[in-house]
């Protein structure tokens, strides 16, 4: 009797009573042995519904004994053993009866499942799977229903004030996630797959209608179809421009530049004489436009990060560019003119975005200019960002930290347990290890 009690403590077992504990010898002789703990739910516990939990009349004896997969103890296998009878609901109609020790249709302990919930949060892919011995499916699985509970458990959108929404690719930008994050909070709040009107509604509806009015602030990255949607839900609500996403457009405009003058470049090294084969380099012509093109595709890195963290080659071809190419230099200038902005006290955002915008208008690159327009178009949203000090690098971290969870949950079956994922790792609540306060 005493050791039994030993038993269900050690395993982490409530309303269980222990019936007998045997080491099992493989299936067919092959793996290592694992021990079986027999057990069946106390009375309380028995015939309840495995959805509602409700008392229900037995049914009958389903398809007999089951196992459900245990922590180790130390460098062994442990299966739990039980009956796995049928009830008849009269809401849920015949379904397998409860246990105490698994939720329904898993075949986990709620201590296996919620150790790797937490490692899936906490390690890397191959760490998790290897030291609980499963497939990354049934990691996939277990966090899905590891956050239903969780959710079902918390109110995520209590005291929401102020939301970003954002949209992230993934799948080599073939899929979305619309995703809405707590500024205060800095937590993930919310994510669904696909971006459209239709997927960013269902939040709201999510949310209510007495949450969408305390709602005081909502920044996103400028898109049609998120801000027709929060105009409509919270139209009371102060819009603000992700300064992370315009910034990000001011990169793709120098992108622009720096490809035109990429082309410019390959156009005029066609006209060059070609190397003849078999002849040491050192005899051949010069061939300026050739090396051009190659050094402007080189410093693609050197145009698009921050100055503060280029190494010294990247320094290098910065200063060539300033050098050698007028155009492309200003077009770079033009960028961290507007990041600069974002840095600045409100009263000297106002006057420095007004001065960005007219040097824009004057600076004869295309792309350029078409980005001043851009920006005047939602000038009051930039400034409102800056404003109300929505922090850039929070939304850029989250970015960056979806994306990292998006690959780790590649090979997740469904989108549901890769949003789980995210949720868990991101959000307000994170799974706790079992039996741990
Ligand atoms: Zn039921």
């Amino acid at each position: 009797m005493r050791g039994n009690r030993v038993w269900r403590v050690v395993l982490g077992l409530n309303k269980t009573v222990i019936e007998d504990v045997d080491i099992a010898e493989p299936a067919g002789g092959y793996g290592d042995s694992v021990v079986v703990v027999r057990v069946h739910p106390t009375r309380s516990a028995k015939s309840r519904c495995g959805v509602c939990q409700r008392k229900c009349r037995g049914y009958d004896q389903g398809e007999g004994s089951r196992r459900w997969r245990s922590l180790d103890l130390g460098t062994i296998q442990v299966f739990v053993e039980a009956e796995a009878p049928r009830v008849r609901c009269r809401d849920h109609g015949v379904v397998v009866a409860a246990v105490p020790w698994a939720k329904h249709d898993a075949g986990h302990t709620l201590a296996f499942d919620a150790t790797v919930a937490w490692l899936a949060t906490k390690c890397s892919k191959t760490a998790a799977m290897t030291l609980m011995r499963v497939a990354w499916r049934t990691v996939g699985a277990i966090v899905d229903r590891t956050w239903s509970e969780i959710e079902a458990m918390h109110d995520r959108f209590a005291n929401v004030r102020r939301i970003g929404i954002d949209e992230i690719s993934y799948k080599r930008h073939h899929k979305y996630l619309t995703v809405v994050v707590d500024h205060d909070t800095g937590n993930l709040l919310w994510a669904a797959e696909g971006k459209s009107k239709k997927v960013l509604t269902k939040f709201f509806e999510e949310l209510g209608e007495e949450r969408c009015n305390q709602i005081t602030h909502v920044s996103a990255d400028g898109a049609q179809w998120i801000s027709q949607v929060v105009a409509k839900q919270c139209p009371d609500a102060v819009r603000c421009a992700d300064p992370f996403h315009v910034v990000a457009w001011a990169t793709d405009a120098l992108d622009e530049v720096r490809r035109g003058a990429w082309n410019d470049a390959r156009a005029a090294a066609k006209k060059e004489p070609k190397l003849p084969r078999g002849r040491p380099a050192t005899d051949a012509p010069p061939r300026p436009a050739t090396e051009r093109a190659k050094a402007i595709k080189g410093c693609r890195y050197a145009l698009w990060k921050n100055p503060d963290n280029l190494n010294d080659q990247q320094q290098t071809k910065l200063a060539w560019v300033a050098k050698t190419d007028q155009r492309l230099y200003r077009a770079y200038l033009l960028k961290e003119g507007l990041r600069t902005v974002f840095r600045l006290p409100y009263v000297q955002a106002v006057i420095a975005l007004a001065r960005w915008i007219s040097w824009a208008r004057r600076c004869r690159i295309p792309a350029f200019v078409e980005l001043q327009q851009k920006i005047t178009r939602h000038k009051a949203s930039i400034l409102a960002a800056i404003e109300h000090g929505l922090s850039n690098g929070r939304i850029e971290s989250m970015n960056t930290k979806i994306r990292l969870i998006t690959r780790i949950g590649f090979g997740f079956k469904s989108p549901a347990a890769l949003i789980a994922l995210a949720m868990l790792s991101l959000g307000g609540h994170q799974p706790a290890l079992p039996g741990r306060m």
